[in-house]
């Protein structure tokens, strides 16, 4: 399993980056479509699949996927 993440969904609240236990997500300089700075994985080896991220964001740019996608 691994997390997808929708950078077109994303309005750069910074709430996942705040409450990622793991310190694994930021803010960067790309912006989307839309114009939003969008999120990324800035320490993806640090991430435990803990699944807050995914839970919390109100516009679900996080999206999980199995291992065969
Ligand atoms: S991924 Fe979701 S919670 Fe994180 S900054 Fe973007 S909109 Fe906000
Ligand atoms: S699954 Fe958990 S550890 Fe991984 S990025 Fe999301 S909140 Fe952080």
């Amino acid at each position: 399993m691994k997390i997808k993440v929708n950078e077109e969904r994303c309005k750069s609240c910074g709430l996942c980056v705040a409450f990622c236990p793991k310190q694994v997500l930021a803010i960067s300089d790309k912006r989307n479509l839309h114009g939003y700075k969008v999120v990324y994985f800035k320490h993806p080896e640090k991430c435990n699949l803990c699944g807050v991220c995914y839970l919390m964001c109100p516009d679900v740019v996080f999206e999980r996927v199995g291992d065969d996608e």
